[in-house]
């Protein structure tokens, strides 16, 4: 579906399915685990709306449901589930002086289970977000790295802002970074990927 709204997009299948563009970061989380620097024994705060006020851009929103397309969980519960999220935060009213809200991320687990999004598909800053501590249980003292953030962004600003350019385009966007929910369901929406109902 996402492959013939795109055509551009996937002209090229090793930009959009290039796990070069986050090897840096998934390399970097790999090492900080043999450290023991791991997630495993946490409640995962960073996904709650205690912490958690990720914006993605329309390519991160892109290969989310990419992924969840691939597999097959693009569908009515999903779009439910986003629906439900944007409700109880309150994801689509305005923000004053531009502050963003928190939430908790509908793709989060539970405590210690994590996040449902594969490595390789999840917005960057989920990524670079780490413990810097062994055994951590609550992550108060966890940070994002942001100078491998910085790099990583510089290497690929040329590709990834025409992509970006391009997805906006044709879906009529008019913003740059959304939070989860809010910018999948537009996709859903705008791209009519909502599938039938039973
Ligand atoms: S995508 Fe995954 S890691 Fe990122 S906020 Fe959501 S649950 Fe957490
Ligand atoms: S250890 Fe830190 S980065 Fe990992 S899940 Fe907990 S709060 Fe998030």
């Amino acid at each position: 579906m996402l492959e013939q709204l795109l055509p551009e997009l996937f002209k090229n299948q090793n930009d959009i399915f290039h796990r070069q563009r986050r090897r840096a970061l998934v390399n970097e989380m790999n090492s900080l685990e043999d450290k023991k620097l791991s997630c495993a024994q946490c409640v995962g705060n960073c996904c709650t709306f205690t912490s958690n006020s990720m914006r993605v851009t329309p390519l991160e929103a892109v290969e989310i449901l990419l992924f969840l397309q691939k597999e097959r969980r693009l569908n009515q519960d999903l779009i439910n589930q986003l629906e439900t999220n944007v409700l109880e935060f309150r994801l689509d009213k305005e923000t004053l002086f531009g502050i963003k809200k928190n939430y908790t991320c509908p793709f989060y687990l539970g405590k210690c289970k994590g996040c449902s999004i594969s490595r390789w598909s999840k917005p960057y800053g989920c990524l670079a977000f780490n413990a810097t501590e062994e055994n951590v249980l609550e992550g108060k003292s966890c940070q994002s790295n942001q100078s491998l953030l910085e790099k990583r962004d510089n290497e690929f600003k040329q590709l990834e802002d025409s992509m970006n350019s391009y997805i906006k385009k044709v879906f009529h966007l008019p913003w740059e970074k959304e939070s989860i929910p809010i910018a999948l369901l537009e996709l859903i929406k705008k791209g009519e990927l909502r599938p039938p109902l039973d």
